[in-house]
């Protein structure tokens, strides 16, 4: 099966044999992708002006109707998507429900809380300035939906949340939407958009597909539009200094790979309840997505006289793991992706042990349950302990994409926040602490390092969204190495798809532009 490409409002194949798309479990081939032969300059200037100018013909609260109603498209078709990613990536439910339960949780939030935007075609930005010398004449800050389109460029691992999680703002900000999923698991991307085709809920070219590679596609992208990237800090190096972007100064989002890291107060010594919770995310955030979310916990920091503690509690969470074919129900962990993430993640345990020792990778018998080791992408969890963070540069630098964590040992607090930003920028860190002054402090020491903070004591044991779970009122993104991105966080998602203008004028005339405005939603 050759997976068809949805562009200029039809399915289109694109030439040649294609990528293939493997089952990572079985090794068998489920379908290939090509975009070969597809003119993409084309295809962008039918998004701009069929679906662009469709999506800003309607206001905020038919626009979130749209999305209410691809949310209940997906929902209806669940089961066919988590059998796609079981296939596709080798997805126990508990994380195929991440990506896919996740991006209609996300569609719905959406669909909701810009319900109450109206019929607006802009917002307002603030109340009037006054600029003269008395107030006739004062400024008017406004949001208008950008006129090009949302060109978004993503990671294998999220096929599902990481397009809807960015098409939700994108499309209630009256942008229309070009998929680049990427290629080795775009089948339930191709699947996802197929069913919203067939249910005719968008307006034609609001919403296209590219499956297979990106090509020339940045070559055609023009000062309107705005381009999102997530993957690895070296594709997005190549995305920011693209020519087109960096002559057209076009408006770019990264969100790249991180090192994020959970820190253990020190005043949650073994046996309290925040040393519980802390032991329990991390071996949850190794094994969940068999450890490729770019949010996972990948440094753990510790009091050093807590370490052999937490070392051995970790351990026997995930010797208690089973791992292995997801179509057996026992099994709680799958493979990675691939084959070739299988030797990615290899390469960095053996660049990471030069650094670091293990204390756990599943012993020399490590053998997933119903698969063939030879065929299968199959990686032991693995547990590292890094005794001197300082000198061990690998430990903050290598991401290693899958389920591999690093114990990091810290003299004192202030300690702990360093090693923390030796990450140089990370999606999120976790604080497990029952001492107030210790989160407090940690809370906003880390805060200029890293997009979210997530703090965690007993109290709130069963209500805690989780560290490496992103929720759409909250933002997603980091600064440095993280990408600099901003996402989610809510109705802030919207400012990335809107051109903020300060109009300048009489009072009456701006008094009436306010009167035809929604106000820029908290
Ligand atoms: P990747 O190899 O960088 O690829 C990401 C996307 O970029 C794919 O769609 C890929 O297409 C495309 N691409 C590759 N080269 C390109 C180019 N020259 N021009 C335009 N597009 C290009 O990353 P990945 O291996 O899929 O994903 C893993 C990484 O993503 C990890 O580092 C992880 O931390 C990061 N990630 C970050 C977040 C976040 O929100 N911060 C979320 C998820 C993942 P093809 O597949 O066709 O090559």
């Amino acid at each position: 099966m050759i997976l068809q490409n949805y562009v200029g409002g039809k399915w289109v194949t694109g030439a040649g044999a294609g990528h293939a798309l493997i089952d990572p479990v079985l090794g068998h081939e489920l379908a290939h992708a090509s975009s070969v032969g597809i003119d993409l300059d084309a295809a962008l200037k039918y998004s701009r002006q069929v679906g662009g100018s469709a999506l800003r013909a309607l206001g905020y609260a038919d626009r979130a109707a749209l999305l209410g109603k691809i949310a209940e498209t997906l929902s209806a078709n669940r089961d066919a998507y988590y059998q796609i990613a079981l296939e596709n990536s080798g997805s126990p439910k508990s994380d195929a429900a991440i990506d896919i339960d996740g991006a209609i949780f996300t569609l719905k939030y959406y669909a909701r809380a810009a319900a109450a935007l109206g019929t607006a075609r802009y917002l307002v930005d603030g109340d009037l300035v006054r600029l003269g010398r008395d107030d006739s004449f004062q400024s008017l800050h406004v949001g208008v939906p950008m006129r090009g389109v949302a060109v978004m460029i993503n990671a294998f691992n999220f096929p599902s949340w990481g397009l809807w999680e960015k098409a939700a703002p994108a499309l209630l900000s009256g942008m229309p939407i070009f998929a680049k999923p990427a290629t080795a698991t775009c089948l339930l991307t191709q699947r996802m958009v197929q069913d919203v085709v067939a249910a005719g809920i968008l307006p034609e070219g609001a919403l296209s597909l590219l499956c297979g590679g990106a090509r020339d596609l940045l070559d055609h992208v023009d000062p309107w539009d705005v381009v999102s990237f997530t993957g690895s800090a070296d594709t997005a190096a190549q995305i920011r200094s693209h020519p087109a972007l960096v002559r057209g100064s076009i408006r770019l989002n990264i969100e790249a790979d991180s090192l994020n890291c959970a820190v253990l107060g020190p005043d949650a010594t073994p046996g309290s309840a925040e040393f519980d919770l802390f032991v329990k995310e991390v071996a949850r955030e190794m094994t969940q997505k068999a450890g490729q979310k770019c949010t996972a916990i990948r440094r753990v920091l510790l009091p050093r006289p807590s370490l052999n503690a937490a070392a051995d509690a970790i351990s026997a969470r995930l010797a208690r793991t089973v791992i292995g074919n997801p179509r057996n129900e026992s099994v709680r962990m799958g493979p990675v992706v691939s084959r070739e993430q299988q030797q990615s993640v290899n390469e960095g345990i053996k660049a990471l042990k030069l650094a670091a020792r293990v204390i756990f990778d599943g012993g020399p018998n490590f053998a997933p349950v119903d698969a063939d080791a030879a065929l299968a992408a199959f990686v032991a969890p693995t547990l590292m302990a890094c005794d001197d963070p300082f000198a061990a540069r690998a430990v903050h630098d290598i991401e290693v994409f899958g389920p591999v964590a690093t114990l990091i040992p810290y003299a004192d607090v202030d300690q702990a926040f360093e090693i923390a930003r030796m990450g140089q920028g990370s999606l999120v860190a976790s604080v497990f602490s029952a001492d107030a002054n210790f989160v407090e402090r940690a809370a906003i020491e880390l805060a200029n390092s890293h997009g979210r903070v997530h703090c965690v004591n007993a109290t709130v044991a069963e209500t805690q969204t989780g560290h490496g779970n992103v929720m759409p009122m909250s933002l997603h993104g980091g600064p440095g190495r993280a990408g600099g991105g901003a996402e989610l966080g809510g109705m802030r998602a919207l400012r990335f798809y809107h051109q903020i203008s300060a109009i300048q004028g009489p009072r009456e005339r701006l008094d009436a532009l306010v009167s035809a405005a929604t106000r820029w939603p908290q």
